[in-house]
């Protein structure tokens, strides 16, 4: 597990940006669908037109392939050299909290950075003789309150997804029939690439997955991801109402982790812990690997 530094709200860090532009190279930034919609509503796009033209993995991360002029590395799609971010103000939650992240558990969560050395020290080391701001302050200023509110109800919809893989295997007879064939499915998606993931889940269900027809909605941040599961479980129970074999249901469910893990990425989740935990609790419920 990487080695990560625990904050308070009240911790003191220079956290006055240089404003030099070097976190926006060479680096991966997962975005939901909510903050896909946002992201074309800045470019004028369709969400469609947005992820074909700016994302990778069916929409659920930037493309970093502008031009290289930072040590080399490649400038996000959405950077513009000479003028900076062309979406700040629609810009996604780990681009406003960087260098810091957020971990969420629960009902609780707190701030961190990655390693034990503060980020931008490695390459904006300038900041030193910047003011300092507290987490907090850092926070506010910069509006991540409505990004971490949708963050956090996707987070849900993700759960929900993975208690429709539950729901599927447990209580539809398959797991009783001694299956091992869904668990060992779910395993091997928690370890597979994102490329293969996106894959096995296919367009349509990629479509549902990063493409709610939602735009209307764009502008409400607290209903948005409500709104979409209520779409993504019309299609799952549309979908689970032609089953009708045990291999039917394995299929189901293995879909609806599929869709779990995938969005749980883009949340910044790792899949394949995401996966072993939920391994285990089918397994204590008598689901066989
Ligand atoms: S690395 Fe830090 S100081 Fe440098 S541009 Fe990024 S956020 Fe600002
Ligand atoms: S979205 Fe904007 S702030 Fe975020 S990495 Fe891309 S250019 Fe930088």
């Amino acid at each position: 597990m990487a080695i990560t530094t625990r904050l308070s709200l009240t911790d003191q860090l220079p956290l006055t940006c240089s404003r030099s532009g070097s976190c926006c190279f060479g680096k991966q930034v997962y975005i939901n669908p909510w903050e896909l919609a946002c992201l074309a509503t800045a470019k004028e796009l369709t969400p469609v037109e947005f992820r074909d033209r700016y994302c990778e993995l069916g929409g659920i991360r930037l493309r970093f392939d502008g031009e290289a002029s930072f040590k080399g590395m490649p400038a996000c799609s959405q950077y513009i050299s000479g003028f900076g971010c062309s979406v700040h103000s629609n810009r996604p939650l780990v681009c406003r909290l960087y260098p810091l992240g957020r971990q969420k558990q629960n009902d609780t969560q707190h701030y961190m950075f990655q390693g034990n050395e503060f980020p931008c020290l490695k390459d904006c080391p300038e900041v030193l003789d910047l003011p300092e701001l507290s987490v907090s302050d850092y926070i506010t200023g910069q509006a991540a309150g409505e990004f971490e509110l949708v963050q956090d109800e996707y987070l849900e919809v993700m759960q929900n997804l993975a208690d429709a893989a539950f729901v599927l295997l447990l209580e539809s007879g398959l797991a009783q029939s001694g299956d091992r064939k869904t668990l060992n499915l779910w395993q091997e998606m928690g370890r597979e690439t994102p490329e293969l993931l996106a894959a096995r889940i296919g367009k349509d269900w990629m479509d549902r997955l990063m493409l709610p027809e939602l735009t209307d909605f764009t502008d409400e941040p607290e209903s948005f991801p409500k709104r979409h599961y209520e779409l993504l479980i019309t299609e799952a129970e549309k979908f689970i109402s032609s089953l009708e074999t045990l291999s039917d249901y394995s299929r189901a469910s293995v879909l609806m982790m599929a869709l779990a893990l995938h969005l749980g990425r883009s949340l910044g989740a790792a899949p394949s812990e995401l996966s072993a935990h939920w391994i285990a609790t089918a397994k204590e419920n008598g689901a066989c690997i």
